[in-house]
């Protein structure tokens, strides 16, 4: 099928789309490909199926990410977040109501606050009047990041974690305006190994470059058990926030511990943002075992990838990456395609999910979770 026609069918699926409530199933276009398992999609199917990458970061006004987006029949959700290596908050800000402005049936974007000052009289007041502000230019979350647990620190040194009851008014807000909070909290489990015993290159390769993150290296700071308690503390506290544990609530190296959470917790839902070579890992050990996971937890799962698109980032060549990595992810989610992952080394077969499955955890959830916010009261 040529490129052309590929758009032109996206224009169709949109305009479906638009007719049907965001919460009804979307009908997909069938698509008879030779040697495709009856009930799943094919590589054919990419373009034209209803997608939402839910965890993205546009830290550029450019409009390249959005148009491959469309391209490839992605809406978005750019994160702001409150991390040194990233444009400063406000940056990230005008870089997101830019894209909305622009486009805002395919982007959406949630927001963040500073932790500077956290403690200090004024400071909840200060963050809560930002979020309800960004909830009227059009704000769909709100971000939490590692910092918390991992960095900031109160005024008498000592980390300020999670469940730390100076963020409790906060969370409270967040859920009162309707908002979402997406928290990654802690890093992946390898960050506590030894990097010959972590299990992927792209955490080997992050750890190595950001030892001030790599927790091997800093015992005395708390340990994953420590950060992922605080976490679910956090969770349990906040029983009617929508939850969503980024960076699969950094479980990511068993299913089975990621489904134990989904359990305790009805309020939460993870993200994959970052790692799918984690599940990859998983599957080509087990992969019954991985395909019933996104089978039986369908709803709680949102499809994300992480990429991020720099202020400095060459627009045509981030287009070819953001392409590269959602044509990947669609191969392993949603067919049974077998490809070369060399993260893990390895020949990684698709876990042809059925479409049912692939239309929730691609959008059906996504939609779900970042509503735009009905205020609770
Ligand atoms: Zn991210």
């Amino acid at each position: 099928m040529n490129k052309i026609i590929r758009r032109a069918m996206g224009v169709v699926a949109l305009a479906i789309s638009l007719s049907v409530a965001a919460s009804l199933p979307m009908a997909s276009p069938r698509t008879a490909v030779a040697g495709a398992v009856s009930g799943s999609y094919a590589m054919a199917d990419f373009a034209h199926v209803r997608k939402y990458d839910a965890h993205v970061h546009a830290n550029n006004p450019n409009p390249a990410f959005l148009e491959q987006a469309r391209a490839d029949g992605f809406e978005l959700l750019s994160i702001n977040v409150d991390y040194p290596d990233f444009p400063s908050l406000a940056l990230q800000h005008a870089a997101a109501l830019a894209l909305a402005a622009k486009d805002p049936v395919h982007f959406h974007w949630a927001t963040t606050f500073s932790m500077k000052g956290f403690g200090t009289p004024g400071w909840t007041d200060r963050v809560n009047a930002g979020l309800a502000r960004d909830v009227s230019k059009g704000a769909l979350a709100v971000k939490i990041w590692k910092n918390v647990g991992m960095a900031e620190r109160n005024a008498d040194g000592k980390l300020i974690m999670l469940d730390d009851p100076g963020l409790a008014p906060v969370a409270e807000r967040i859920r009162a305006l309707g908002m979402a909070l997406i928290d990654h909290q802690g890093e992946p489990k390898n960050c506590w190994l030894p990097l010959d015993q972590m299990t992927t290159d792209n955490d080997r390769e992050y750890f190595s470059r950001h030892p001030e993150y790599y927790m091997y290296l800093h015992p005395d700071q708390p340990g994953y058990e420590d950060l992922m308690a605080a976490r679910d503390r956090f969770v349990a506290a906040h029983p009617r926030l929508r939850f969503v544990g980024a960076h699969m609530a950094s479980l990511e190296y068993d299913v089975d511990r990621i489904a134990a959470f989904l359990d305790r917790f009805p309020n939460a839902t993870i993200d994959m943002a970052a790692r799918m070579s984690q599940v990859q890992y998983q599957s080509v050990r087990d992969r019954e075992k991985v395909r019933n996971f996104f089978i039986r937890y369908q709803d709680r799962v949102l499809y994300g990838t992480d990429l991020t698109f720099g202020p400095d980032a060459e627009p045509a060549e981030f287009r070819r990456e953001a392409h590269a990595v959602w044509s990947s992810d669609w191969r392993y989610l949603a067919t049974g395609e077998t490809q070369r992952v060399d993260m893990i080394s390895a020949d990684v077969p698709g876990l042809t999910l059925p479409r049912a499955v692939v239309d929730k955890i691609y959008y059906t959830n996504a939609a779900r979770i970042f509503a735009p916010p009905q205020p609770a009261g």
